[in-house]
């Protein structure tokens, strides 16, 4: 799909801005109705779902250059699909992939962020978009009674993802994660060295191609290993092998399960039991890779037909992606059962929620922006009372415990295993 599928959408862009804000149906606290860090920090149009749709109209009809303030304005954004929600629920646009088409676009006529190129040098050479050895890979895992399935079979695959591969600091939750696996008589095993990224992050700076290469390894992989089912702890691998490498076309019979789904399904089977209490209030962030990023892809091909020389529809119809199909319920199971936990949400959930700021390649390439955006969350778990901010992916643990300094709110930052292990 190029930029030029798009050019209905762009063209039909009314500025509404309605793709700035939550929708004011489930909008509850004055100070937390925007849904967009872009618009919010940056603060002009072009920083916006809105304004982007402008921008790829220009470049793509030749009516604009590409200098360093338009990858700014490009690159200044997440990639987080919260104005795609609030777009889609009055109009029938996309404006989400007319936003990735254009970084596509941009990659292939060689309109290139420098920071962003150290990181895809890096995936080219390591496997892996922390820059760093593929040899290191696996490390994390030593001393688990693990198997490594290159060499032993096992029905599930644990894919940690590049995070937990190489954050040290993460390590002890990666390890906690396959452990509780383990404990509970899963037949699951490791790739170790032999785990590459799923290409994911590399895909949202537009490096299509990236994605295309990763979808075909990490397939061919778990059908010469025999796997039946892949589980992975990160939500941006989650979303990459559920939902992008669908997209892409690849076909494969492996069931993707994100942890928590996993979790959620072993203590419905009384696998898992959480028996210890945990006294503590708690909120939940719903990552956008496993909340509305996370809503199954659903191909779509026909017509765009108009309707009385003014209206287009779709011919067939086309199914309206609107994010409310993500993974909600499994985390937010886990924590109720907890024992002894006061679980509150905030102000901005599910499909709705305010990102982590870590995603699109703004961690990479604006440091400062995605601290500026965890630090924004980290205050909205403090006003709802919450203690803890419980999140599901290492992309956002990473990013909210940057990003503590960056605020006043007084808030611990967990992912969701560390507490199912104190609970166990
Ligand atoms: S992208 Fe959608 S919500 Fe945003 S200004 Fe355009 S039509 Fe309105
Ligand atoms: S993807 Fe997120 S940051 Fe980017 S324009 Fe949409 S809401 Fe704003």
């Amino acid at each position: 799909m190029a930029l030029d599928t798009y050019e209905e959408d762009m063209l039909r862009c009314t500025r509404c801005s309605y793709c700035k804000w939550i929708p004011h149906q489930v909008m509850s606290d004055s100070h937390f109705l925007t849904v967009c860090p872009s618009i919010d920090r940056y603060n002009f149009h072009g920083w916006s779902a809105g304004g982007r749709q402008i921008a790829a109209l220009s470049l793509l009809k030749g009516r604009t250059n590409v200098g360093e303030k338009f990858l700014d304005m490009i690159y200044q954004c997440q990639m987080c699909g919260g104005c795609d929600v609030s777009c889609k629920i009055e109009r029938d646009l996309e404006p989400y992939e007319v936003m990735q088409q254009l970084r596509i676009m941009c990659i292939e006529r060689g309109d290139i962020i420098p920071e962003h190129l150290l990181f895809i040098d890096g995936l080219k050479k390591e496997d892996n978009m922390m820059m760093e050895s593929k040899e290191k890979r696996g490390d994390w895992a030593e001393g688990l009674n693990v198997k490594v399935l290159t060499k032993e079979h096992a029905d599930v695959l644990f894919h940690a993802g590049c995070r937990y591969s190489f954050d040290h600091e993460l390590w002890s939750t990666c390890r906690s994660a396959l452990t509780i696996l383990l404990n509970a008589g899963v037949d699951i095993g490791i790739l170790g060295k032999e785990e590459t990224c799923c290409g994911g992050r590399s895909y949202e700076m537009g490096y299509a191609s990236e994605l295309m290469k990763y979808a075909e390894h990490n397939t061919d992989t778990w059908k010469a290993a025999g796997v039946k089912t892949v589980v992975t702890p990160c939500a941006d691998c989650y979303q990459a092998f559920k939902v992008l490498y669908s997209k892409t076309g690849q076909k494969h019979a492996v069931e993707v399960l994100h942890i928590t789904e996993f979790i959620d399904r072993l203590m419905k089977e009384g696998k898992i039991r959480l028996t210890k209490r945990v006294p503590l209030t708690v909120t939940y962030h719903d990552p956008c890779h496993l909340g509305r990023l996370a809503e199954p892809w659903v191909h779509w091909e026909g017509k765009k037909v108009k309707v009385n020389g003014q209206m287009v529809v779709h011919d067939p119809p086309k199914k309206k992606r609107c994010g409310a199909n993500g993974v909600y319920e499994a985390p937010r199971d886990i924590l109720r059962k907890i024992p002894g936990l006061n679980f509150v949400e905030m102000h901005r959930i599910r499909e709705y929620a305010w990102c982590c700021g870590a995603g699109g390649g703004v961690k990479e390439a604006y440091p400062d922006f995605a601290e500026w955006t965890a630090a924004r969350r980290l205050e909205e778990a403090a006003v709802v009372g919450a203690k803890a901010l419980v999140s599901a992916c290492p992309w956002c643990k990473r990013n909210f415990i940057d990003a503590t300094p960056n605020t006043d709110a007084r808030v611990e930052v967990y992912d969701i295993i560390e507490l199912v292990e104190q609970a166990i």
